[in-house]
């Protein structure tokens, strides 16, 4: 990859305490990040959380109202958007309808000065070189109404690639698509990646997206950056109570820190290890982290609280339980194997294999 890199001229990109206002939004308030060369990092929030807008002012599209970008360690701040050397794919910016998908993937080199303007010879066969990059090979001729939403979005990726970027940006690229072609493309773009090296941002609202393709996920919410790690240390351990809600399903409830422990609803369960401050809390815990306690031994296990099941619902190749600890207490996911015999209305005793705690 690296070597990859080095011979495309692939940059790293750096944010440096980037703000932008519009009006009375705070779209981004000091936000810094980087993505090394060669490098795929997904920035990923809820809507609204900024990611657009500072994928634009990497652009170049739009201009921050603070702070620097810097492309290949050069402040590229004031550069303007033709000259950064940046391939963009937006959601919204679709193929040009009235040109064949040749000239849609040529574009950006026949639009270049003269001096600068490939050969026809050099452009024809570098659209031929990249229809069988993005595995559509010999549709040339074709127009984008005679095309799929997933093959228009491959042709839109050729021609992000056509200008050979420095940089690579996706804007939910994918966002219009089904889930099941949306699957398809993430492994075929991760793929891509892995053979072109180009370091790009991609945008997505999806997590399980983020998390399967990006070397690295940048959280961000409500223009903040929560967390920038790999998918690993996103998933095991989220930096703050944003993320730790955000991935992976958690549930959240509202709990008293004391003495070691924290109280849940009339409950107090022992915390082993990191101490959280006395005082009001929240407590994160996923599907797969609460295990169904033995009735007999497990009814006094310390580690364990009483809950009340208030619904059962299959879930792919396993169950989940819908559980209540409490009457003022939201419910909360817990998956069960389908050999275990459980019903709604039991109640049952719950381990918690793995929960995160943070200091409201
Ligand atoms: P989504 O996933 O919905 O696209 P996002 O995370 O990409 O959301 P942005 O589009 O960057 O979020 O928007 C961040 C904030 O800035 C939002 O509150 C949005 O309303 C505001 N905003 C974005 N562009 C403009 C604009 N041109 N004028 C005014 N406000 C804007």
């Amino acid at each position: 990859e690296r070597g990859n890199a080095d011979r495309l001229g692939t940059v790293d990109v750096r944010a440096e305490g980037i703000s932008k206002r519009f009006a009375d939004t705070a779209a981004l308030a000091d936000v810094t990040l980087n993505a090394r060369a060669g490098e795929l990092v997904a920035l990923l929030g809820p809507s609204g959380s900024g990611k657009t807008t500072l994928l634009r002012i990497v652009a170049g599209l739009e201009q921050a109202s603070a702070g620097r970008i810097l492309l290949g360690g050069e402040d590229a701040t004031q550069v303007p958007v033709q000259d950064r050397g940046v391939g963009f794919m937006f959601q919204s910016y679709a193929l040009f309808r009235h040109l064949t998908v040749a000239d849609n993937i040529a574009y950006g080199l026949k639009v270049r000065p003269r001096a600068a303007r490939p050969s026809a010879a050099i452009i024809r066969a570098r659209v031929t070189e990249l229809l069988e990059l993005v595995q559509l090979p010999g549709i040339e001729k074709r127009y984008p109404s005679q095309l799929s939403g997933g093959q228009r979005q491959r042709v839109a990726l050729a021609r992000a690639l056509a200008v050979d970027p420095k940089v690579l940006l996706l804007d939910e690229p994918f966002g219009a698509l089904d889930a099941k072609v949306r699957r398809d493309l993430r492994r075929w773009l991760r793929d891509i990646h892995e053979r072109t090296g180009h370091t790009t941002l991609f945008v997505t609202h999806d997590q399980d997206e983020a998390l399967e393709i990006a070397d690295r996920v940048a959280i961000l919410n409500q223009g903040r950056l929560e967390q920038i790690g790999t998918p690993d240390e996103i998933y095991e351990h989220p930096a703050t109570a944003f993320v730790a809600g955000f991935i992976g399903e958690s549930a959240r409830l509202p709990v008293e820190a004391a003495g070691g422990g924290v109280r849940i609803g009339a409950h107090t369960l022992p915390m082993n290890g990191r101490r959280v401050p006395d005082g009001p809390a929240a407590l994160f815990v996923r599907p797969r982290d609460l295990v169904m306690a033995r009735s007999d031994g497990g009814a006094t296990a310390p580690q364990t609280l009483p809950a009340h099941v208030a619904a059962v619902r299959r879930a792919g190749a396993t169950r989940r339980a819908e559980l209540r600890f409490g009457d003022s207490l939201p419910p909360v996911e817990m998956e069960v194997p389908v050999e275990v015999v459980l019903a709604k209305g039991d109640n049952i005793r719950v381990a918690f294999t793995h929960v995160r705690v943070f200091s409201a």
